[in-house]
């Protein structure tokens, strides 16, 4: 596999970076994380955008041009000759010396990993995922706004260590106050007479790119969909629960802190809505 390096692509082999670098010292840096299916990059132009905004936020200047760094996704595509994949796009904020100030960082290190795709076991799709509610609480956005794409994803991995250390796959985490936020990686949607809800992104959760689809779809299929703080009583007793995000897609939830979710197996929204997201996969997206 070939990696796109600060300018060249090389081996994978040879792609390394500093223990220097500020992305590995102190999570300082921004990320994306984009799909591709038969020879289409899926919403391509949103992920750039988003990560541009992350970085803007956090005053990292990308080496790159937008046109540049899409540029370098569709290479690292054609150079790994993939149709179907992953790709990773990370830019840190360099080699610096051992304290935190970014001004010491000279030259932001930029790469791209394009990659088959790890798709999860298909019994997952079939069968439904059940979650518990974890007690590490999403980060206040007030603190580190879920918007910042970054390379500190600290928050996340404690919630995923207590769903594992509980026997589960998948975490939701909580607001402060006790809202509904998100999953370690994933957004959530509840369905309940014909209504779609979801949590607003000022109660701290990423404003997901598959998440916008989802609400894009489901008003087409007539479904109301809405914004709402929700609390785990909302979710114990929706019709359907699902979660959404680039790699997962769309993934029904069955069963919440053992309360069963409506019928118990995946619901016929979220059904439709998986035939939906597959069709626009299949027609929209920049080709390369
Ligand atoms: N929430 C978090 C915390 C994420 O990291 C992600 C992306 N993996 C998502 C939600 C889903 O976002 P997207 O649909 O843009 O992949």
């Amino acid at each position: 596999m070939k990696v796109y390096l600060n300018g060249t692509f090389v081996d994978e082999s040879k792609a390394t970076v500093s223990v220097f670098d500020h992305g590995l010292l102190y999570g300082d840096g921004v990320f994306e994380g984009i799909r591709s299916y038969d020879g289409l990059i899926f919403k391509l132009e949103e992920h750039i955008d988003r990560l541009f905004e992350s970085a803007h936020t956090i005053m990292l200047k990308i080496p790159l041009s937008r046109a540049e760094l899409i540029d370098v996704v569709k290479q690292s595509l054609r150079v790994n000759k993939l149709r179907g994949a992953y790709i990773r796009l990370v830019v840190t904020r360099g080699e610096g010396d051992l304290g935190l100030d970014p001004r010491k960082c000279a030259q932001p290190t930029v790469f791209v990993i394009a990659d088959k795709i790890q798709l999860y076991p298909q019994q997952l799709y079939e069968r439904g995922l059940e979650l518990i509610t974890v007690a590490t609480q999403r980060n206040v956005p007030e603190a580190l706004n879920p918007q910042i794409k970054s390379l500190n994803y600290l928050n996340n991995i404690l919630a995923k260590i207590e769903a594992i250390n509980a026997g589960y796959e998948e975490a939701i985490m909580l607001s402060h106050s006790g809202y509904v936020t998100e999953c370690t990686g994933e957004n959530i949607f509840l369905v309940r007479k014909k209504q779609l809800l979801t949590p607003p992104p000022y109660i701290g959760v990423l404003r997901g790119i598959t998440r916008q689809t989802v609400m894009d779809l489901a008003a087409q299929q007539r479904l109301h969909v809405r914004e709402d703080l929700l609390t785990r009583h909302d979710l114990f007793n929706a019709d359907e629960v699902f979660l959404t995000g680039t790699a997962a897609e769309i993934v029904p939830v069955v069963k919440i802190d053992g309360r069963v979710i409506g019928s118990g197996t995946p619901g016929p929204a979220t059904k439709k809505l998986q035939q939906a997201f597959r069709q626009v996969t299949k027609t929209e997206g920049v080709r390369y």
